[in-house]
């Protein structure tokens, strides 16, 4: 089958590679989509090297139909068109016992640890299958929009960890990213919410507008500040959801979220990153600060019924789509950061 195949820093290779052998537990699919994610980025980069495994095929947003089943699995059935979450949690672990399998002690992920989706075919093991992180895909849905589940889970994860968005309030959310956009039709989800997105690039806010923003703000034009506390009374908003890894912005958050609001530190930060805060801040005006890491299968489930049921409009999302043969082309899209999200059609 045709896979690429990361080789090292800068270096993905398509090449020809023997099709997954599945054991009894396993299951075969033909990947239909696999989505580029900024982690694929960083791992080709370099910035990411933990659980990556060279040479190994990357990929983790990922839906395919079953073309093979291994002979001890007895609930899924060849045809059927699946989404696949990654990671894969040891279900007996402290935090999996809490139901927080995204923070497992031994998790294991598709898309490095185990091969991912940038190949005409995938294994999805048998731990993934014990695992529960196997999801029919409602009739209808496209593969691509499928495979959003995965990074939009993250984002109902970030949402979840900070208390969930409640009806009527305001949000802030910094990048209009893939990662932004998501946030943000979820927050505009809920009813009655106003979302003020800041974004620097002129392009990614006309996607913020397009996609629900009532604010898309240009921090090279105008202070965040003042455009805050114009809309909010001088209150702060509700909600702040920092989805740029940019360390200097977390230290900025504090002062415009209102009093009792909450802050989810959703981006990832390059590895030592600090910064000091006013910690009076947090202490006299209740501050709640959460963090983010992957998702529960749980969740991934509810991203999946979100998209399904047009709550979440994937296509919005989805600006760009290549056969796995332009791979390279592919992924400098993602990498130039043109449109969202860059999709592999194999
Ligand atoms: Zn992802
Ligand atoms: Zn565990």
């Amino acid at each position: 089958m045709l896979a690429a195949v990361f080789e090292g820093i800068d270096n993905v290779a398509l090449r020809e590679v023997p099709v997954p052998v599945i054991g009894a537990d396993d299951i075969l699919l033909r990947v239909d989509a696999a989505a580029i994610c900024g982690t694929d980025l960083k791992i080709v980069a370099g910035s990411k090297t933990r659980g990556v495994r060279v040479p190994s095929i990357l990929g983790h947003e990922i839906a395919g139909t079953i073309v093979d089943i291994g002979a001890k699995v007895s609930d899924w059935t060849v045809g059927a068109s699946v989404a696949v979450a990654p990671v894969i949690a040891c279900g007996c672990c402290l935090y999996c016992r809490s139901k927080m399998g995204n923070l497992c002690a031994n998790r294991r992920a598709l898309g490095y640890e185990y091969d991912g989706g940038f190949a005409e075919y995938l294994r999805a093991p048998a731990a993934a299958m014990a695992a529960g992180n196997v999801f029919a895909i409602p009739n209808g849905l496209s593969p691509a929009a499928a495979a959003l589940s995965e990074p939009l889970s993250c984002c109902v994860n970030g949402q979840e960890n900070m208390g969930g968005i409640q009806p009527g309030e305001t949000i802030l959310i910094l990048g209009a990213g893939p990662i932004g956009i998501m946030h943000l039709q979820l927050a505009k989800a809920v009813p009655e919410t106003r979302v003020i997105v800041t974004e620097p690039a002129a392009e990614r806010r006309q996607l913020a507008r397009d996609n629900g923003a009532d604010i898309a703000h240009d921090p090279k034009q105008s202070n965040l500040f003042d455009c805050v506390m114009d809309e909010t009374a001088g209150h702060g908003v509700d909600k702040i959801i920092l989805a740029v890894g940019l360390p200097d912005l977390a230290a900025d958050l504090l002062r415009l979220a209102r009093k009792n609001g909450a802050i989810n530190l959703f981006a990832g930060f390059p590895a030592g990153s600090q910064v000091a805060l006013d910690i009076n801040e947090i202490h006299y005006r209740q501050i709640h600060i959460s963090g983010a890491s992957a998702s529960t299968t749980a969740q991934f489930g509810r991203a999946l019924d979100l998209i399904a049921s047009g709550a979440i409009d994937a296509d919005a999302i989805i600006t760009a789509r290549y056969p796995l043969d332009q791979f390279d082309c592919a992924f400098e899209n993602a990498r130039q950061a043109r449109g969202l999200k860059t999709a592999i059609i194999p």
